[in-house]
Formats: structure tokens, sequence, C-alpha cells
């Protein structure tokens, strides 16, 4: 499923906005340019959609564009299956960079140009020092730093030494090319930063051609000036980083001036958004891959039937500012069902089937009844499902000896079964364990549509499938991948992943309709939730996702706080 993000509502209001609203008016910028930066080292979550919506939302609402930049500085991690995956989860979402596809390794030239640069103005040099003693050197936040024995290196000298270092003389964490800014600054980031790191390894777009990558702070920065990025939104933990940004902006002969701006990223309960956690849990077997619809990644909620709107809708109603929190995963399920609830077409499904015979319906007959495609939406139509003297209900939609308020069937109880008849349980039959196995039955042929022309009323509605009619499926049953809302909290968050997040049930009987339904895209089966074909499935094997159940625990959160929380 494929859509194009519409122009969010005229008028959002946030920080951000605020700051471009006032630069476009005091002419600052003619035009905004944004980015989203990701680095290819993993799958995208629901975190990177907030920055997503947010970059490509600003550059539509304002009428300038959005780039698509691969940080891709660190070979030893990065692989092209991400770069791939990236971008189609980025156009899914309904975004789209057109001819605006980058990468910081395009810039590696000119990046090295400009710490040549640095070099030549005395203020960038090659330390020998090794990591460990970079990181002695550096001092406290409340001790100041020491400086290199390296610093004070000729300017000829450390050219000699760079130009080495790049042409591969020297072993990985040899030497590095640090910024000669103030070892005794407050801000440890201005602490002589390294900017760049002999790296022997092969780069998946450059292959051998470099033995030096530069850090995400020197990249990132100078190829937003590159590309002439006016506003730079990242996320709040590199506000202590701007100092620095803006160092290396001033002191390179770079193109454009770019600023920086951080808003506060997205947390979520039950969910980790860790791109290092989420690949602990890939690669260790503990979900069956990036795509597992348990996961919180843009691959994961597509395969599980979320639309990209809900996302959307989702990252405007969070909205951005700055200071850190967590958002309950309950409005995210809420935005899904306000879309689905909309949207999704109804079926019939039966998911734990109980065999029905109707014992006064004529053998060998079969009717068409019409069913309500989408009650909330007139122009989805009607179509026709079987009737027939062999049906399923769900087991739990029986019970022998049903308390006051159980509205369903049981031993001489009538109900309506959706838009068929008015039924009446007369004998429930066992097999030798005592198990009920099936339901002896008779209908009122008047009762046609499910109504009774002498008014008689049934509180209980159930659904149902036709026996000789229904195509069987293996349904996939979600819940929380973890326990608590705060995985890791107190242990490893390992330890706190919900053993029963994944139940499949099989023999699941469906209306045989739901044998085309489209990969990934959710219908409602009554009274059940939502479900999604799963792109495993095949003609004579169907797989269903549970996208979400149908009750709404956000709807309720909320009615619970109006009512003072009573
Ligand atoms: P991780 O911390 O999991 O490694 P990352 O921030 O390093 O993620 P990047 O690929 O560098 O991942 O992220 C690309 C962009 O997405 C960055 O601009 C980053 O600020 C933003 N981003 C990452 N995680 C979140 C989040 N949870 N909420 C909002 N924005 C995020
Ligand atoms: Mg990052």
């Amino acid at each position: 499923m494929s859509e194009t993000a519409p122009s969010p509502a005229e008028g959002v209001k946030d920080f951000v906005r605020d700051v471009i609203r006032e630069d476009l008016a005091s002419g600052r910028v003619a035009e905004v340019v944004t980015r989203f930066p990701p680095e290819p080292n993993g799958y995208l979550h629901i975190g990177h959609a907030k920055s997503i919506c947010l970059n490509f939302g600003i550059a539509s609402e304002f009428g300038g564009r959005c780039h698509l930049r691969f940080d891709d500085t660190n070979p030893t991690k990065e692989e092209i299956e991400y770069i791939d995956a990236i971008q189609e989860d980025v156009r899914w979402l309904g975004f789209d960079w057109g001819e605006h596809l980058y990468f910081a390794s395009d810039n590696f030239d000119k990046l090295y140009g400009y710490a040549v640069h640095l070099i030549e103005q005395d203020k960038a040099y090659v330390d020998d020092l090794s990591p460990d003693e970079i990181r002695e050197y550096r001092g406290t936040l409340t001790k100041p730093g020491t400086e290199s024995p390296s610093r004070n290196r000729t300017v000829s000298e450390n050219l000699d030494l760079f130009a080495r270092m790049k042409a591969g003389e020297f072993a990985d964490g040899s030497h590095v090319l640090r910024a000669k800014i103030d070892m005794a600054s407050g801000n440890m980031n201005m602490r002589d930063p390294v900017l760049y790191r002999i790296l022997n390894a092969t780069h998946p777009r450059t292959g051998d051609a470099w033995h030096i990558y530069p850090t995400y702070d020197f990249a990132h920065g100078q190829s937003d000036a590159i590309e002439g990025i006016t506003h730079s939104v990242c996320t709040l933990e590199f506000e202590d980083h701007r100092p620095l940004y803006d160092w290396l902006i001033k002191n390179t002969p770079v193109p454009s001036t770019p600023h920086q701006y951080e808003f506060a990223r997205l947390n979520l309960t039950y969910s980790v958004l860790s791109k290092r956690k989420l690949m602990q849990l890939v690669n260790e077997g503990h979900v069956e891959g990036w795509d597992d619809p348990r996961m919180p990644t843009i691959s994961g909620y597509r395969r599980r039937g979320i639309p990209a709107a809900a996302l959307r809708d989702f990252a405007q109603r969070i909205g951005v500012t700055k200071s850190d929190s967590t958002v309950e995963v309950e409005l995210l399920n809420h935005c899904v069902r306000d879309h689905l609830n909309k949207a999704a077409e109804r079926r019939l499904a039966v998911l734990k089937p109980l065999k029905v015979v109707i014992e006064n319906y004529p053998e060998g007959q079969t009717e068409e009844i019409d069913a309500i495609n989408n009650p909330e939406d007139e122009t989805a139509g009607k179509r026709k499902v079987a009737f027939s003297r062999e049906l399923y209900i769900e087991q739990d939609d029986f019970m022998e000896d049903p308390p006051k308020k159980f509205f369903r069937l049981g031993p001489g109880r009538e109900v309506r079964f959706r838009y068929a008849y008015f039924i009446t349980c007369r004998e429930a039959i066992k097999d030798d364990d005592g198990n009920i196995i099936e339901l002896r039955c008779t209908y009122d042929p008047e009762t046609r549509g499910g109504n009774a022309p002498d008014g008689r009323k049934v509180k209980g509605t159930i659904h149902w499938v036709s026996a000789a009619h229904a195509i069987d499926a293996e349904i996939n049953m979600y819940d929380h991948l973890f326990n608590r809302p705060d995985p890791g909290a107190e242990v490893d968050f390992l330890n706190d992943i919900n053993a029963a997040s994944k139940t499949v049930l099989t023999g699941c009987k469906l209306e045989p309709s739901l044998a085309q339904t489209k990969v990934g895209e959710a219908v409602q089966f009554e009274r059940q939730g939502y479900f999604a074909l799963d792109r495993t499935s095949r003609a004579d094997h169907l797989v269903y996702n549970q996208t979400m159940a149908l009750r709404d625990g956000w709807a309720k959160i909320q009615a619970k706080e109006k009512s003072g929380g009573k």
C-alpha cells in the first residue's frame, strides 16, 4: 500500500515552525531546505517516523524541499540492505525526496579539503594518542582537559601525517585528526574533538578508496552546508554539539550557513527505540526479523497492517517539543483504530471455531446473504456471504451455564446471527472428555436479515461463517513485546521480553473473500479486531497478522481522566 501524504493541516504550531516563519519573514532564508539524515546501520523505527514527518512536513508546508541523506561515515556497521529498506520505508510513509538523494560519502573529497583547510589555519592537528588516552586527557565536567603532546605540531608536519593517514600508511586507531579548539572549555565537545579516524575497512559505496573516515560531528554539519540545508533539525542529545557545529561551519570554506535546532526524541511505552537494541532482538532471534509485526519499526508496522496515514497522524498528535517524555503506546493504537475504523472493510471470520448445525434448515441449501462492507463508509457497498445448514461460531460465544450478563448463545437461548437469522440453541453435544464439540440449533425462517416481524428482540448478535464455504487460515495474535512499559528500567531489557507476545491460532475459519485481500492491508474481522494478510501467505496456506484488537484502551484512559480518575 502506498499513498501520498496530504499536506498537514495549515498552521501547525511548534517552536521549529515558529523559527521558520520568522526566518522567512525576516528574509534570513528565501526557501526552506531540510533533510532526514539516517545512518544506514539498521531499519527505521517509529522515532525516525517522527523525524521524517517533521522534516518532510515542514518542507511541504512552507513550499521548500527535504533531502534524504545517508550518513554513511562508519563502514564497519553499514550495509546496502539498510539503504534500500530506509528508502522503501520513507516512501511508504508518503514522502518523496525527488532528485535530492544524497550520501555523506559523496562529500568525502570536499570534507577532506575542509580538513586540510583547518590544518592550514592551524585549527586542526594529527594526534598520536590512543583512544583511551584521548579520553583520559579530555578531563571531566569539573576538571579541565590536558593538551596532547601532539597539539603543537607544525602545519607542515600535520599536512604530511594527514596525507599519509589518507594513503593508508597507518593502522586503525594509531592517529586521529582533531580540531584545535579549547581543552579547558566547559563544553566537552569543544575539547579538541576528533574529526577523522583511521578505519581500514571497505565502504559500501566508496570501496577501498578511503582509509580515513570523518566523524559524525564533522560530516554532518559540513554536508548540511554543502547541500544548502537551512534548518538542520535533530534530537536533543545534539544540543551540546551545536557550538561545535557552528565553529566548524565558521572555520571551513563551506558554501552556506545552516542552523541546527533540537527537539525531543520519541520514547514509546512497551517499546525500545534504540537501533542497537532492535538489532540485538533480531540477531539473537527474539523476534523473526526487522519487520516482525511486534517490532516498533516502520516495516514491522506495515507488515502488521498499520496504515501510513495513522503513523503520520500519530506524529502530528504528539507534536514537537523541547523536553523529553514518553508517549503511551495506546495513543498510537488509538490513531490506528481511528483510521482503520473508517477505512477497513468488515469481514466475517471465526478464530476458534465451534460447529453449529441448524436442524430445521434444508440439507444442501445455500443462501446468499447481504453483508455490509463498512458501516462508516456507504460507498464501500455490500457483498454476499453464504449461509447454510452447517456453520462455525466462536467457542467463546457459547456458554453452557451462562451468567446474567452473557447475552450470547446458551441452551434454549435465541440470538441473532449477524445479517442472517434468529437462531435458538437446542442442545450442546460433547465428546467423551466432556468438551463441547457441536451445537444443535434451529432457525426462525421469518427472521431473514436479522429482524423478527413480530417485533421480538434478542440481546446478542454473533458472527459466523458457513462451514462448507469457509477457508482455513493461520492467524498470528500479538501482544506487547515487553512485559513492562519501560523495558530495561531495572534489569537488562531482554529479561523484560513477554514470552507470550505471539500466539499462533490454526484452523481459523474465514469467509472466502478473505483469500483475496492485499498483503498488509488491514480488514476488520467483525467483533474481533483488525487483521492483515501476511507476506508469507500462499494460496494454499493463508496467514493473517492481528493488527489490533477493537477495544480502545486510549478512549478509556481519557474518559477516566475526564472523570477525575474515578
Ligand atoms: P539510535 O539512537 O537508535 O542509534 P540514531 O539517532 O543514531 O538512532 P539515525 O539514523 O542517526 O539514528 O537517526 C536519523 C535521524 O532520526 C536523526 O536526525 C535522529 O535525530 C532522528 N531520530 C532517531 N531516533 C529518534 C527518536 N526516537 N525520535 C525522534 N527522532 C529520532
Ligand atoms: Mg545517529
